[in-house]
């Protein structure tokens, strides 16, 4: 079977891809190993899609050429993703800096999409796993549905995280069957797992939420951790994972913000207990624990001015030194992928192999959490959907 174009996957990307090559006239075929399409999008956002952001620009994406990403998202804007919800009677709201999220359920976007394929002409191979990838005039692509040839090929296969929802990793290897460069790949936006030292110690944490400021050098992220029986977790801890080198300590500001050293020295003469104190503050499960690991169980008028100055830097700056992070199969996103430098910013075809196109996450483009990954996926999808 001949087609204008293949597009390998039916995520965020290769249907945005699918819909635009589509309503220029061209025949797409997408080919996807799962049963069904847009299988992250359905997990999306706790199950809301947080398909974009307001705020959008280079400073929220992670890449060794971090204005790759300027053109694609200049000419796909979180706007012109607005306006296909709109069309589609989809309602949605604003959260916290900027973040775009469905009003009832991630799957009418997904249903939005599909439609959105079929009406542009886009076919569908479902439970189709690719065995390999050639190129002479065209593209052959054989798979165990039998032998599929294109003029244009595009990889829209994501990255390697949530192997459970289809991830894997033949983007990466076509990209190097051409002799593109694929950067190092790291789980990214993932839970960060103790020591087995401190798992002892704060695994009974699991649960507790603290709004804290977590910083890793001069990157730092104000959010919400939470504690979870293996380390931590929660937006703070899912962003300074995509920055965190793996082996230095992480910096945790609990009261981000709060002068807790003008709040304790003011009760200084009175007999209230710390933890009392600290209870406004931080969640009582934490504080006691705090307190029987760093303070004697005495009232304020008992600290000294040194000892409450010591108790406060170390609220203001608990150094925490990790264990490690989880694997592809906790984080969302995969850091690193398809080099940038053999991709066309434009078009998102290979400099190397024309016709070949890497759209979404498999390439070296890695989002913020936020609605970054899947706008990503929209407007890496939506360029390479005017050329292919
Ligand atoms: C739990 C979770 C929650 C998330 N929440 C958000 C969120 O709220 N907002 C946000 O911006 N991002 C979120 N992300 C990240 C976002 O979902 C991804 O970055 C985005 O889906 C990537 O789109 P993609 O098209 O590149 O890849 P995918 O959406 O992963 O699609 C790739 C497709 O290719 C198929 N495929 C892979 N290999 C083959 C093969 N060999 N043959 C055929 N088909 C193949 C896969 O089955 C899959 O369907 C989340 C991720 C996870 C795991």
């Amino acid at each position: 079977m001949q087609t204008d174009v293949i597009i390998i996957g039916a995520g965020a990307s290769g249907l945005m891809c699918a819909i635009e090559a589509g309503k220029r006239g061209r025949s797409v075929l997408v080919l996807e190993q799962g049963g069904k399409p847009a299988r992250k999008i359905l997990v999306s956002g706790g199950g809301l899609c947080n398909f974009s952001n307001r705020i959008m620009g280079p400073e929220h994406f992670l890449s060794q050429n971090r204005d790759f990403v300027t053109s694609a998202l200049s000419r796909f804007t979180p706007s012109d993703f607005v306006f296909m919800l709109e069309e589609h009677g989809i309602e949605y709201h604003e959260r916290e800096e900027g973040r775009l999220f469905c009003n009832d359920s991630a799957s009418r976007v997904a249903d939005m999409l599909l439609s959105e394929c079929y009406r542009a002409g886009a076919g569908f191979e479902f439970n189709c796993a690719v065995s390999a990838i050639k190129k002479s005039d065209s593209f052959t692509v054989e798979t165990d549905k039998g032998i599929f040839k294109s003029k244009s090929l595009v990889i829209a296969t994501g990255g390697l995280s949530y192997p459970q929802l289809g991830a894997g990793g033949l983007g990466y290897l076509a990209a190097k069957q051409f002799a593109m460069k694929v950067t190092k790949l790291l789980p990214a936006l993932t839970p960060i797992k103790f020591s087995p030292e401190d798992a002892r110690v704060f695994s009974s944490l699991s649960g507790v939420s603290i709004r804290c400021a977590l910083s890793q050098g001069a990157t730092s992220f104000t959010d919400n951790l939470l504690f979870t029986h293996t380390g931590i977790s929660g937006p703070a801890v899912l962003q300074i994972s995509s920055y965190w080198d793996r082996k230095s300590s992480l910096s945790i500001d609990l009261l981000p913000g709060v002068d807790i050293y003008s709040a304790l020295t003011g009760n200084k003469s009175s007999k209230v207990l710390l933890s009392t104190l600290l209870n406004r503050y931080l969640p009582k499960r934490f504080v006691k624990l705090w307190c029987d690991l760093h303070c004697a169980p005495k009232p304020m008028n008992r600290y000294s001015t040194q000892e409450i100055a010591a108790i406060c830097r170390g609220l203001h700056d608990w150094v925490l030194r990790p264990g490690g992070a989880e694997g592809f199969n906790k984080a969302e996103v995969t850091l690193g992928g398809v080099d940038t430098v053999d991709l066309s910013s434009k078009t998102m075809e290979s400099r190397k192999v024309p016709g070949l196109y890497f759209v979404g996450e498999v390439t070296d483009v890695t989002g913020r959490l936020g609605g970054y990954n899947l706008h990503w996926a929209w407007a890496s999808g939506h360029a390479a959907g005017q050329f292919v």
